[in-house]
């Protein structure tokens, strides 16, 4: 092909979902809708850009989302725009915004929809990728921590998602971590060299999210480093101990992980991973934590929040693929009479729920069939002229290949109940 007639392909770091994914798609957040909303979330759908100062603020200046990764541009009205890259500072704002925090507490929300990350596109990390999030707000109590981890494990469980591992941690509050970022920003000089350039930059602007670096030396480095536990103040470490307790109540196997900061920088007191080795590098389907402090620091009412983010992507690939069978009808008829005799019928079945293809082209009986079968068709109706004239109609199961012939009264209850088959 020449450069210039070169297709137009979709941008690196994106996908098409085709058809037959998009029924996993479909079937996976069917699933997490019905499960969320066992548990009392509703959706809450906001815009897919937001002004820039919104993930500065919430997100943090020091995250690497913020510092990297943000897809920014000026809109013609010379504002600052971002394609957002995560959802909950969207949420914050609306619930500001349309005083959703006079209802009554806890706020429970949930939401399906795609985020933007300019981040190196790898197995498991595109540009754009999708989430499911929820978000409880008005809740300090631990026992909502460890209610959300024991959805986020029925939701995978639920999927047959295998191989699943649950990590937690606290991170403090701002009180605890005054000492602990002291102590760890002391550690990470005395092996400044080492570090790569980015995290010698992180000693000074926030050396927390050094524990966020992809480099493998830092990261080995990083494992000689205070933790975070060590440093609870008496509040937050018993927030930590009865979250624990919780899940122990629930009889849910969980890891303490110490170094799992996550890559934002409003969490509070509990932090939480699902890993699945069976991800690779980017092991992590969903993700969360406590932030008790962004309502208050965006000017809203103190209310503490704690949510997490499922990777749609990375969630879509460990769910076993299940065969989905084909129920639609395939209309073949001969005639002009007979295919506007189909027409009148599929409009009287699809308002009953039958799906129903319909052949334009005027194709012999042969050509009909054999597109029927192509199609996988697993029952085909078929009108000729005789059936014109006497008002009814043949359906053939494709399967058995047995063929009988029904009045139109018959149709509807014959579909019906050869769906169920
Ligand atoms: P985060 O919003 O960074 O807490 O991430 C929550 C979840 O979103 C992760 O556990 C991943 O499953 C998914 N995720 C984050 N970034 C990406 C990306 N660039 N591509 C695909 N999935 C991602």
């Amino acid at each position: 092909m020449s450069k210039k007639n070169k297709q137009i392909a979709a941008i690196k770091g994106t996908k098409d979902i085709l058809p037959q994914e998009a029924r996993k798609w479909q079937r996976v957040e069917a699933a997490a809708k019905g499960i969320f909303e066992l548990y009392g979330y509703r959706e809450i759908r906001t815009p897919v850009f937001e002004a820039t100062v919104l993930f500065e603020k919430g997100t943090g200046q020091t995250t690497d989302i913020v510092t990297k990764e943000m897809y920014t541009f000026i809109d013609k009205g010379g504002r600052s725009l971002t394609l957002r890259p995560e959802y909950t500072p969207s949420i914050v704002r609306s619930i500001i915004e349309h005083n959703l925090h006079l209802r009554p507490q806890p706020l429970r929300f949930y939401f399906i929809g795609p985020m933007f990350r300019f981040d190196k596109p790898q197995k498991g990390r595109y540009r754009q990728f999708h989430q499911m999030d929820i978000e409880v707000f008005g809740e300090k109590d631990p026992a909502v921590d460890a209610e959300i981890v024991e959805m986020a494990d029925f939701l995978l469980q639920r999927l047959k998602v295998k191989d699943r591992q649950i990590l937690v941690n606290s991170v403090g509050c701002r009180k605890c971590r005054l000492g602990y970022q002291k102590d760890l920003r002391a550690s990470a000089e005395k092996v400044r060299e080492r570090l790569c350039e980015d995290c010698q930059r992180k000693i000074e602007t926030n050396p927390l999210r050094i524990f966020d670096c992809k480099v493998d030396t830092c990261r080995e480095i990083s494992l000689g480093f205070p933790v975070i536990t060590d440093y609870l103040c008496p509040e937050c470490r018993e927030h930590f101990d009865k979250f624990c307790s919780y899940l122990d109540g629930y009889g849910i196997e969980y890891w303490i992980e110490p170094r799992l900061v996550r890559g934002l920088d409003y969490y509070t007191k509990t932090t939480f991973e699902i890993v699945s080795s069976k991800l690779g590098a980017q092991d992590a389907v969903l993700g969360g934590g406590r932030y008790d402090d962004m309502m208050k620091d965006f000017g809203g009412p103190d209310m503490s929040a704690i949510g997490f983010a499922v990777g749609m992507e990375r969630l879509l690939s460990l769910v076993p693929y299940e065969e989905e069978r084909e129920i639609f009808v395939y209309f073949v008829w001969l005639g002009d009479e007979a295919k506007r005799a189909g027409m009148k019928l599929a409009r009287l079945l699809r308002r009953e729920g039958i799906e129903c293809l319909i052949e334009y082209r005027d194709r012999s009986l042969r050509n009909q069939m054999s597109r029927a079968d192509k199609l996988g068709a697993p029952r085909v109706l078929i009108i000729g002229e005789e059936e014109v004239k006497k008002g009814t109609f043949q359906i053939k199961r494709m399967d058995t290949g047995e063929q009988k012939e029904y009045r139109q009264e018959e149709i509807l209850d014959i579909l019906k109940e050869s769906a169920q088959k």
